[in-house]
């Protein structure tokens, strides 16, 4: 499948069928800590970069299959890049909501929603979930690198206004990188902007994957929950820490993953988690997690041939190997 990548177990949605509209970067963000790397320009303008029955027809195969559409819990709608710049995406949110009753989360980098037409396509979706790094322009610039076209004084308009007419679940993300957007002034700032906002979570989010730029560093863990702290009391909202250590995230629906992965053949899961990697750079935990291939130490000898002849990369960071 080149456009629909899982089921994997997110921490935030259970077991989530991704489905990425894009074939490569497109974004009108760059931002440091991106997973998808550095982008070489910024995209500002909706189009069609791909063609949305390529993907249609993807999710009806998949959808034809019970025993697989059965591990999935949720839809995902996502991008290499910011997927509400993709012409099509209320065609593909309206068809997942017609040949299937999982509910359809989309994320999305909130650059977008002062345009009726990107709130219209989205009021479908069943849990939208946008990000907001910074509500000072200056920690906007360094963290996010708009483009040129990106005022953060409509995207804090865009994200209130949709907040407020938007019928499903809304969880804003917010990503906090060391010395970049962490300050007391930067925290006070989210807090007046996002205080205005009709939310039902909000996750605290850290530096966890390779990042685009190896400045772009992590707050540490008591930092974060003492945020969290700051945050549920000035705003009344919960917040989660939705990425916590790989060891204390809790294994997801094992028996389904099991059932599924007994069906597919080991190059049919070679090739599902090449298609993940794809997307972003995943540990042996991770994949495991998801695979469920009996352990770390059986995906690192299932995935060494891959390293060795050069299709997959091993990167350290924050002393944690990554695939990518
Ligand atoms: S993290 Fe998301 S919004 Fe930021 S550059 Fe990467 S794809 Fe775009």
């Amino acid at each position: 499948m080149k456009y629909i990548f899982g089921p994997v177990n997110s921490r935030r949605l259970g077991r989530s069928l991704g489905i990425d509209l894009f074939a490569y970067k497109i974004c009108n963000l760059n931002c440091i800590y991106c997973e998808v790397g550095t982008a070489s320009t910024s995209v500002g303008q909706r189009a069609y970069y791909t063609s949305p029955q390529a993907i249609i027809e993807e999710i009806d195969v998949f959808c034809a299959d019970p025993g697989r559409l059965d591990t999935v819990d949720v839809f995902t709608v996502t991008a290499k890049g910011e997927p509400t710049l993709h012409s099509g995406l209320g065609q593909i949110i309206r068809h997942l909501k017609r040949v299937t009753d999982k509910p359809v989360a989309v994320l999305t980098n909130g650059t977008t929603l002062m345009h009726s037409d990107v709130r219209q396509e989205l009021a479908v979706a069943d849990i939208v979930i946008p990000s907001l790094d910074a509500a000072l322009a200056e920690s906007f610039l360094k963290v996010d690198r708009p483009g040129a076209d990106v005022d953060l004084e409509k995207v804090i308009e865009g994200l209130t206004f949709f907040s407020h007419t938007f019928r499903g679940k809304l969880w804003l993300e917010i990503l906090l990188v060391q010395d970049f957007n962490d300050s007391s002034r930067d925290i006070e700032a989210l807090i007046s902007a996002v205080r205005c906002m009709r939310l039902d979570r909000i996750q605290l989010n850290t530096v966890v994957r390779p990042p685009a730029e190896h400045f772009a560093r992590p707050l540490e863990r008591e930092r974060l929950v003492e945020l969290a702290d700051y945050l549920h009391e000035n705003l009344g909202v919960p917040v989660d820490l939705p990425f916590a250590p790989a060891e204390e995230a809790p294994r997801m629906q094992p028996p389904a993953i099991l059932e599924t992965n007994r069906a597919l053949s080991l190059d049919e899961v070679l090739e599902e988690i090449l298609q993940m990697l794809k997307r972003r750079p995943c540990t042996a935990v991770d994949i495991d997690r998801t695979f469920q291939l009996g352990g770390p130490d059986k995906v690192e000898q299932l995935l060494e041939p891959f390293v060795n002849s050069g299709v997959l990369q091993r990167q350290n960071h924050e002393n944690t190997c990554y695939y990518q």
